[in-house]
């Protein structure tokens, strides 16, 4: 690779490329195409951001800033019209083709052997025969999503939703209606768009919508500019606050501290922001303590039980060696997994994972034996 091309094509200094290097820019050479991942944001430049081999880069996903008090946020983020868009809960990909082969790449920049399958199978191949340089940026989706299984979505397994489009050496993303318009002329799936309201009248409306995503199970919504002259916002359910919050006390030594606070924090803008009456804040601390002492609870006495925690996930694959990629890219990323003998299925097979959750399982082993905290 020509690091002097390539940090020019960055916008930095052939010496602060070589700088970074090691500390925040990692060589991957597995599986192919090797590339260069930028671990952390700096420069001005995407945590995620990819250089391929070639000489090809895909710029970091942008990171999404939180609304927490609705009205006020979009009232001083946004100036006229703003569009709103489910937002789905699950993994976040990009998707493009390098010297012509369909990858697809994880939000810290991995290539992900399981995703790489799903996109190649979802995916019609003229998308990438037409636009070589494009990059479609989409959510993950599914009960068989083995980083958030969620079964609140259409489909009995994994599918993909677009939410926005990019290119090849390209910071800039191409918008809400070029984004649409483009999944219906290619007949794929992109998130809802669920209205575009004039900012005066959208808090008010971005409310009820939400309130009925979280009624269904789902996760939010993202905020946008139509025209793509601010950044989005994003604002979430009470009831996926929640559910993350259930899901991190079931395991609760494997997050870290900031995961638990900032959902709590939420609840308490929200209750305030829409002027709950005592019986709907009350239904909140319900909601929001059962969320945090139930699976806690279970958590405990399971391990009291003799039995360990974990967390069991399963992915349907049509290759064996796709199952087998993606044990060693959960291995590489620092996750502990054990994969059960694929089942042979219709069309492929069925993979059963079971996720250790080390951290919660000693913790709760030494505490139940009296260990102090
Ligand atoms: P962030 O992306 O803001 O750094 P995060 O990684 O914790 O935060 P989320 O809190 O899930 O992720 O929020 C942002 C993510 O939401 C995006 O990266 C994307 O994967 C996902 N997403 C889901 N639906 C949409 C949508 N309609 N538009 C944009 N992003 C969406
Ligand atoms: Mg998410």
């Amino acid at each position: 690779m020509n690091l002097g091309r390539v940090a020019e094509k960055l916008g930095i200094t052939k010496e602060r490329l070589q700088n970074l290097h090691d500390a925040v820019v990692k060589q991957s050479s597995w599986p192919e195409p090797r590339l260069l991942r930028f671990e952390k944001a700096t420069s001005g430049i995407e945590a995620g951001t990819v250089v391929f081999e070639n000489g090809e880069i895909i710029y970091g996903y942008p990171k999404i800033r939180r609304a927490m008090m609705l009205g006020p946020a979009v009232e001083k983020h946004f100036s006229g019209v703003v569009a709103v868009e489910e937002k789905m809960n699950g993994h976040n990909v990009r998707i493009s083709s390098v010297d012509g082969d369909v990858v697809a790449l994880t939000r810290g920049g991995f290539i992900c052997p399981y995703s790489t399958e799903v996109a190649q199978r979802l995916l019609p191949e003229e998308i990438f025969e037409e636009h070589p340089d494009l990059v479609l940026c989409g959510e993950m989706v599914g009960p068989e999503n083995p980083y958030v299984p969620k079964s609140i979505y259409p489909t009995d397994t994994i599918d993909f939703y677009l939410f926005d489009l990019s290119r090849k050496n390209c910071k800039s993303t191409l918008g809400v209606h070029k984004t649409h318009r483009f999944a219906e002329d290619h007949g794929i799936r992109a998130t809802a768009l669920l209205g575009e309201f004039n900012k005066d009248k959208a808090p008010e409306k971005i409310k009820q919508i939400v309130k009925r995503l979280g009624r269904q199970g789902r996760e939010g919504v993202v905020i946008k500019d139509p025209d793509n002259l601010a950044a989005p916002l994003k604002y979430t359910s009470s009831e996926t606050n929640c559910n993350d919050l259930s899901v991190a006390f079931r395991y609760y030594n494997d997050y870290a501290l900031d995961f638990f606070l900032s959902r709590a924090i939420r609840e308490g803008f929200q209750s305030v922001e829409w002027k709950e009456s005592d019986d709907e804040r009350r239904a909140r601390a319900l909601r929001l303590g059962e969320s945090i002492l139930l699976p806690m609870v279970d958590t405990i006495q399971r391990k009291q039980a003799g039995e360990n925690i974990a967390q069991k996930v399963q992915i349907r694959v049509k290759s064996l060696q796709t199952a087998r990629e993606f044990e060693y890219h959960l291995r590489r990323s620092g996750m502990r997994a054990i994969f059960d003998q694929p089942e042979p299925d219709d069309d492929g097979y069925l993979v059963r994972i079971t996720k250790l959750v080390m951290s919660t399982n000693d913790k709760t082993q030494a505490l139940l034996e009296g260990e102090t905290w």
